[in-house]
């Protein structure tokens, strides 16, 4: 749902003029420092970058599930680093705190984290539960009116820069599974709380990735996200289900933003006295690249209306997700082979999208998660016909 076309079009036009005057031009000092520099995160804040999805009424712009959607394809076509900068504010660093905060946590926490003062992070994933996430092993024991945390916690993005972590962690040892976690708030400076050096990884250069460490970390229980043990899966569940339509469309910012490079090379270069467009064979990638493109939105389209109706979308928001992923590898692929060698060297920028997209496909959620996901839900509907 657009809730003011006449206030939303003015502000899609800007956001796409600030990524194409502001970001594009950076990309390659962000990739080569391996940091999104201070002025420009200065310059997304002073946007409300920071803010797109937390309430109004903390500070942030509210957007509807459509809003946010049409936001993300127009501020993901340019380096992720960009948008991951921002990206944990906007979904799963403070989504759980907006679905299932206490009033007072929203009060203390979101205004913050829609400024951009704070960065927020979700921990999840650990060395031995990473799509078994329910296996987590993390521990938070209750000691009068504290929770103490015990665990390690990996691939945790802008765990190196946060100001606030959300924590799940097991409360119940009695309960394997997801229903004996809970989900904490851990602000940075708790005394037994510490994040690993960033980890070098295959692209999205700028966007720091570490471990973060809980020993005997200290956290009050009015921390705990909702005020009730054991709900903490739940949360996380919400958060994700969210956050894979949110995916799904900075999946397809890139794409665009690739087959855009990728047009452009093939109008101005020549092999056999002719343009590179004038080949069938050079117009059927395009036209692949294109046309899965817009499946793609159109698909992330109806089910981020479907969600602001209060439909159930868990299944379309795994589709969204699997098949916009894999979509922009796709597309990537595609986009270095109409560049040729152009397209394996650095300096053409397109090897980099290359690279960084490769993730998209593995984090929220594997490919094979999603259609595993999708088959049961597939399933469960025939059966209850
Ligand atoms: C750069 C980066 C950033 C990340 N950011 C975050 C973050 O901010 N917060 C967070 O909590 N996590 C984060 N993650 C973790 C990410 O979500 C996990 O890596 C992902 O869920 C996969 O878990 P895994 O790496 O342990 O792989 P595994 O679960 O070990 O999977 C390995 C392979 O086995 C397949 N597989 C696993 N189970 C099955 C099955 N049942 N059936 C078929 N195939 C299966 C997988 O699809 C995959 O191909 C991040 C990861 C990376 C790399």
């Amino acid at each position: 749902m657009i809730r003011d076309p006449d206030v939303f079009q003015p502000f899609l036009h800007s956001l796409r003029r600030f990524v194409r005057e502001r970001l594009v031009p950076r990309e390659a000092e962000v990739a080569a420092q391996d940091r999104v520099p201070e002025d420009l995160v200065n310059a997304m804040a002073a946007q409300g970058m920071f803010g797109y999805s937390i309430p109004e009424e903390y500070g942030g712009a509210g957007m509807t599930t459509e809003e946010l959607v049409l936001a993300a394809m127009e501020l993901s076509q340019c380096s992720v680093a960009f948008r991951a900068r921002v990206g944990t504010n906007t979904g799963i660093g403070s989504e759980a705190l907006v679905a299932d905060g206490t009033p007072e946590q929203k009060a203390r926490y979101l205004p913050r984290l829609a400024s951009g003062e704070l960065t927020g992070s979700f921990a999840l994933t650990e060395p031995d539960a990473g799509s078994d996430a329910t296996a987590l092993k993390t521990t938070a024991v209750r000691d009068g009116d504290d929770y103490i945390l015990n665990g390690t916690k990996c691939f945790i993005t802008n765990a190196p820069i946060a100001g606030v972590f959300t924590v799940m962690a097991r409360t119940d040892p009695e309960k394997s599974g997801a229903g004996g976690i809970s989900a904490f708030i851990v602000p940075r400076g708790t005394p037994g709380l510490g994040t690993g050096q960033p980890y070098q990884k295959m692209g999205q250069a700028g966007s720091p990735v570490s471990e973060v460490y809980f020993n005997d970390c200290r956290v009050p229980a009015a921390n705990l996200i909702g005020g009730e043990e054991g709900q903490g899966f739940k949360t996380a569940m919400k958060v994700l289900n969210k956050q894979r339509i949110h995916l799904a469309a900075l999946c397809t910012g890139p794409a665009i933003r690739m087959l855009d490079d990728a047009v452009r090379f093939v109008t101005e270069r020549k092999q056999f006295g002719q343009l590179l467009a004038d080949f069938q064979l050079v117009q059927a990638m395009i036209a692949d690249c294109q046309t899965e493109i817009h499946a793609a939105r159109a698909l992330i389209l109806e089910t981020a209306r479907k969600r602001d109706d209060g439909q159930d979308v868990t299944m379309e928001a795994s589709i969204c997700k699997y098949f916009a992923s894999e979509m922009c590898g796709r597309v990537a692929d595609r986009c270095v082979q109409l560049f040729g060698g152009y397209g394996y060297i650095a300096d053409y920028g397109i090897e980099r999208f290359y690279r960084d997209v490769r993730l998209f496909r593995l984090y929220e959620g594997t490919s094979q998660i999603h259609q595993l996901n999708i088959a049961r839900r597939t399933f469960a509907q025939a059966g209850s016909r």
